[in-house]
């Protein structure tokens, strides 16, 4: 039990395969091509390549369990047993897509973002009367299959705290209903420790020697009672007679009051966010492994290597063990920036993605080694390492020096202190608006994607390698433009989109169209299931040499009368789904992005674009995981999207889109962004949302359609969550809407809910009239 902890490790890897493998393997196995055979197949090679190419870089402690047909929240929610009824199937495979997609008849749990990143999970469903029981055959098997290769493995859970407070309640408990006396996920505690104590026997007698439990909720705020369970949990873990040794990993931040209670509980080894984080404390975890995460697991720089050993030796000296580390899973960068070759090479060499990252890992862990004790280490060096909210995070030195010209520029203007003018008052808006656009009751609009055929995708993949020129590629996009107004206008929508068949992502797009992002070729990364993004670089000050998306807009709106929404990706997303550099303060770089965003705007309203969207899914996923940071990031946050949109006239709607129904906790901000129309995720979460909302003062559609999942929503359905969204909002301010852009569903899917969402929509005008 008390084999010493490996030198180096990661907490976790990406899975998706360096050119999506599983991502196929996956779409063609829910398609139903091809059998679990060959599912089964790709997912092993994916694990064997990790853990060969991990050993073959020279890591020493080798992750397992990290890998996930779909997420690893839904993954431990089936070792607990917590498969809601409506969900089990006889095939187990049947049972856990059930729940991350739904299937006949039931919708999927709901998804959402996983802490400050732009991965999302499956939120378990836990009530008072779930019965947990242990399924260990998914960390088991891949113990085994590791052992197969002639290698050993740490197996990777997300640990029974973090576990229980990213659930919700179950939806008849009562806790469901918001009364604060109701059942809490966190209730159900000491049942899931017991399941966690019997998984640890199984691994204890399979002769594994450390497990790995996530606790990354333990870097938010936490209640008294929310760090008794910490204390509980890991005191009752700790004190079992056979189990293997314990690594408690903490990322995206600083444990700060979670240490100490950690630090009192039996656990061999607590890992550490010194990037994001501070070794504030540290001391307190003398006796144990500190496994150091000097190496970014969130970003794609290259470790400042003097900085990083100053950091581990001042742990070493404070604590005794030091392993080195990343500061969270790979999962949240690409596989390998040696494939990159298109990228400028200056700009190359600053960058590591996962393999790199490893290596680097490696290399701090050998110079740590040939480091002797008692080197004095550079005077408090973790303490000075700054979240991100706050100040340039990471290396200053390092990327200051490569950013090059032009960047001292941006440093001295000081964009958050520029003052905002504001628009005419909302109702001044509202009464110019309904006289321009003469919408009916109950408005019916999108998101602004339409489904993204593969006619469109290999015909940008072709005009990539130069196969087809700009002019067959422009026809190809006008055609879909063609048909998405047309499509629409047979369906009945009020207003309209050009579908942004333009577009491969509604980020990636703008970066390539403005100065100071560089995009990869194969930089994908996990976002949801099988859904990748390819996040830009945003490396230099951004500027847009010209318009961007008004051509488009312009042709679109001059096949319809009805008003085609300009559609726009915000500041903060735009940052937020990008890697950023970090030698300017985060802010400073979505203002730069807010100057491109407010150009775009004057522009499509001069080229007569009535109504404009400007999309800020991420206005949430960024904001600082501690309370005592959100004001100032939504403040300066908020400035930004406002100085992007407030050029507009009293005339043009403003409309904002954002992608998650738990906006309860963030409505004042998005108020403050005083769009015309926010359209907001809904449908998973049955209407919660809209408890919350009530008194929102603007236009809103709540979701009516989950795009998320490939259900088409009946009729019936769509017009009882709006009758029960005309119980909070009046008809005067409702909007009717799907959650999210169309473009992963099929047309098929997305004409017959749109039929039936239109039709709802009629029903309820009649009602109203
Ligand atoms: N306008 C974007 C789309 O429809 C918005 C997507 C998003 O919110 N993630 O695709
Ligand atoms: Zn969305």
């Amino acid at each position: 039990m008390t084999s010493s902890f490996p030198a180096s490790t990661v907490p976790g890897y990406p899975r998706i395969g360096p050119d999506r493998e599983l991502k196929r393997a996956l779409e063609s196995y829910w398609e139903g091509r091809t059998g679990r055979e060959e599912l089964e197949a790709t997912a092993r090679r994916l694990r064997e390549d990790t853990w060969r190419r991990l050993t073959a870089l020279g890591l020493e402690g080798l992750p397992s369990n990290t890998f996930s047909y779909y997420d690893q929240v839904l993954d431990t929610a089936v070792l607990l047993g917590a498969v809601p009824e409506r969900y089990r199937r006889d095939d187990d495979l049947a049972t856990y897509f059930a729940m991350a997609r739904g299937a006949e008849g039931v919708a999927p749990l709901r998804m959402t973002k996983w802490f400050d990143t732009n991965y999302h999970y499956i939120v378990p469903e836990i009530g008072p009367d779930t019965v947990f029981s242990l399924d260990a055959a998914k960390p088991l098997a891949e113990v085994r299959e590791a052992r197969a290769l002639g290698l050993e493995t740490r197996p990777v859970l997300v640990g029974p705290v973090t576990f229980l407070l990213l659930a919700q309640a179950a939806p008849n408990s009562p806790g469901s209903a918001g009364s604060p006396e109701g059942f809490v996920p966190l209730d159900r505690l000491d049942d899931v420790v017991e399941v966690y104590a019997r998984l640890l026997a199984e691994l204890a007698a399979e002769g594994v020697g450390w497990v790995q439990l996530d606790e990354p909720a333990l870097v938010a705020d936490r209640t008294p009672a929310e760090l008794a369970a910490v204390e509980t949990a890991y005191g009752r873990l700790g004190r079992l007679e056979n189990r293997p040794a314990l690594l408690v990993a903490s990322f995206f931040g600083d444990l700060g009051e979670a240490l100490p209670v950690l630090a009192g509980t039996p656990v061999e080894a607590v890992a550490l966010d010194l990037v994001r984080g501070t070794a504030h404390g540290v001391d307190a975890l003398a006796g144990k492994t500190v496994v150091a995460g000097v190496v970014s697991g969130r970003d794609v720089w290259r470790t400042d290597r003097e900085r990083a050993l100053a950091t581990l030796l001042a742990v070493r000296e404070r604590a005794g063990r030091v392993a080195v580390s990343t500061s969270c899973s790979l999962l949240h960068v690409p596989y390998d920036v040696e494939r990159e070759t298109g990228l400028d090479p200056v700009l190359r060499r600053r960058l590591a993605f996962a393999e790199q990252k490893v290596a680097e890992v490696v290399e701090l862990a050998h110079l740590l080694a040939a480091t002797p004790d008692g080197r004095p280490p550079r005077n408090d060096a973790p303490d000075r390492l700054q979240p991100r909210h706050d100040a340039p995070g990471g290396h200053p030195a390092q990327s200051c020096a490569a950013s090059g010209p032009g960047h001292s520029a941006a440093h001295d203007r000081s964009h958050t202190s520029r003052a905002v003018e504001g628009r005419a008052p909302y109702a001044v808006r509202a009464a110019a608006q309904a006289e321009h656009l003469k919408l009916p009751l109950l408005p019916v609009t999108t998101i602004g994607s339409f489904p993204q055929t593969g006619e469109l995708r290999r015909a940008r993949a072709a005009l990539a390698t130069g196969e087809i020129g700009e002019v067959a590629y422009e026809s190809m996009v006008r055609a879909e433009i063609e048909r998405v107004i047309a499509l629409q206008e047979r369906l009945g929508l009020d207003v309209l989109v050009h579908g942004e068949p333009e577009r491969n992502d509604m980020v990636q797009y703008f970066a390539e169209h403005l100065d100071g992002f560089a995009v990869t070729r194969h930089g994908w990364v996990q976002s949801y299931g099988s859904r990748c993004t390819r996040p830009p670089i945003l490396h230099g000050d951004v500027r847009r040499p010209e318009p961007v998306t008004v051509r488009w807009a312009r042709y679109a709106q001059s096949l319809t009368s009805k008003p085609v929404k300009g559609m726009l990706t915000g500041p903060v997303t735009i940052v937020a789904w990008s890697f950023v550099r970090d030698d300017l303060p985060l802010r400073e770089v979505v203002h730069q992005v807010a100057d491109a965003v407010r150009e775009e705007v004057g522009d499509l309203e001069e080229a007569g674009i009535r109504v404009i969207q400007v999309d800020e899914p991420a206005l949430r996923e960024l904001m600082p995981l501690r309370r005592a940071e959100q004001a100032a990031y939504l403040e300066w946050a908020v400035a930004a999207y406002r100085w992007a949109t407030s050029g507009a006239s009293e005339h043009t709607q403003i409309h904002t889109h954002l992608c998650y129904s738990d906006a309860d906790q963030i409505l004042a901000a998005i108020d403050a962004l005083d769009a015309d129309v926010t359209s907001i995720e809904s449908a998973r979460s049955r209407g919660r949302l809209l408890g919350a909302v009530g008194a929102f003062p603007r236009g809103l559609g709540p979701g009516v359609y989950d795009i998320h999942s490939p259900r088409v929503p009946g009729v019936d359905e769509v017009e009882h969550l709006l009758t029960g969204a005309l119980r909070t909002v009046p008809a005067e301010r409702l909007w009717v809407n799907p959650d999210c852009g169309l473009k992963t569903r099929s047309y098929e899917q997305v004409e017959a809910a749109l039929a039936n969402v239109v039709e709802a929509a009629a029903r309820l005008r009649e009602r109203q009239a």
